[in-house]
């Protein structure tokens, strides 16, 4: 049985200080690109030891799992989209302020960068076109249309992925985190089909064999030890959300509190030709997930889904912004650890 995580590990604390330095002019380039070069040399030595037969390179060097693609751009201004977690705590999106958009970094540069310390399959997320075009302002921009910032953000979007998987990733995940958050901006689920529609415009640039290595992830969010969006009921995303174009679906569920009715609406929706991954492991808990528990919650899944066509994975990303030190790196790795071995604990007793 195949298990995959989602995608970011926490930063270590030197890399922290490194980039804190940096932003305050205490500290040289060279010394920011030795700390991430660091980071990432040890969170992917790190992903190996715990026997995850395919790793990520953990985000290190990723600002956050949405605005990477913003990295050094001038043409944005601090006061986007408002994200407000469940603890009251937000996250804001910049403004495009000019066209044309092109991103600032492309993710087939992580892969070429985590390449040099690893033989592994390598997992590679990007961040959905859906999440990104919330940068465009509702007020429009003079001069660069909301039809052309999408053609732009179409064609940004697709060579993200087609970059990712040049670049020799074993499948590319798109984070769509959104998709659930949609549903409390719009409870129509309007905004959410445009959200697929925009994203599978994007999907429709790559073939159905290149379909099945991509993915999507979904989840209620996470920062700082809380979600945005779990309040919603996952029923109103799931059959929505199966219309995407891709092949393999990495579901958040450990931290659902009623599986066997979710996992049934899956069952209904999901095509024979899908791979879904169930998660196993709650990044927001600080419990540490035991083997046989793991193992527990295939099975629990096993006995609706069909397990030729189950993974597993972890619910979310453990820091999916840098600055996210709510998790240690320790317990991080220790969960995907238990996700590992219990995934082969389960595929024993599947006859896997
Ligand atoms: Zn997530």
């Amino acid at each position: 049985m195949i298990t995959e995580p989602i995608g970011s590990i926490p930063r270590p604390a030197s890399l922290l200080q490194a980039i804190t330095g940096f932003h305050a002019g205490t500290i040289s380039q060279q010394s920011l690109d030795d700390a991430y070069a660091a980071a990432l040399r040890d969170t992917i030595q790190r992903f190996e030891q715990t026997g995850s037969p395919v790793i990520t390179d953990g985000e290190q060097t990723k600002s956050s799992f949405a605005t990477y693609p913003l990295a050094g751009l001038t043409n944005l201004a601090p006061d986007g989209v408002v994200i407000s977690f469940a603890d009251g705590h937000t996250r804001q999106l910049p403004r495009l302020t000019a066209g044309p958009f092109r991103y600032g970094q492309h993710a087939g540069a992580f892969v070429t960068a985590a390449r040099t310390y690893t033989k592994r399959p390598l997992k590679q997320a990007v961040i959905s076109a859906s999440a990104l075009s919330l940068l465009y302002p509702g007020s429009g921009i003079p001069g660069y249309s909301r039809e052309q910032f999408t053609a732009d953000l179409i064609d940004e979007a697709a060579s993200d992925i087609r970059g990712a998987l040049d670049a020799g990733a074993d499948s590319v995940q798109i984070d769509f985190t959104e998709g659930r958050l949609s549903l409390k901006l719009d409870p129509s689920g309007s905004l959410l089909r445009s959200f697929i529609d925009l994203n599978n415009q994007v999907l429709d640039r790559f073939s159905i064999a290149e379909r099945q290595r991509i993915g999507v992830h979904v989840c209620p969010g996470g920062d700082h030890d809380f979600t945005h969006s779990a309040d919603i009921d996952y029923a109103g995303l799931l059959p929505d959300l199966f219309h995407l174009s891709v092949g393999r679906f990495f579901l958040q569920m450990a931290s659902e509190p009623d599986r066997k009715r979710i996992l049934a609406i899956v069952k209904k929706v999901m095509a024979p030709t899908h791979i879904v991954f169930i998660g196993v492991i709650d990044p927001i808990s600080p419990v540490i997930e035991t083997p046989s528990q793991v193992r527990d919650r295939i099975l629990e899944a096993a006995s609706v889904l069909p397990p030729a066509r189950l993974g597993s994975t972890d619910d979310c990303g453990f820091s999916p912004f840098a600055d996210d030190t709510s998790t240690a790196r320790d317990t991080a790795f220790s969960k995907i650890r238990a996700r590992v071995e219990g995934t082969a604990l389960a595929a024993r007793e599947l006859g896997l």
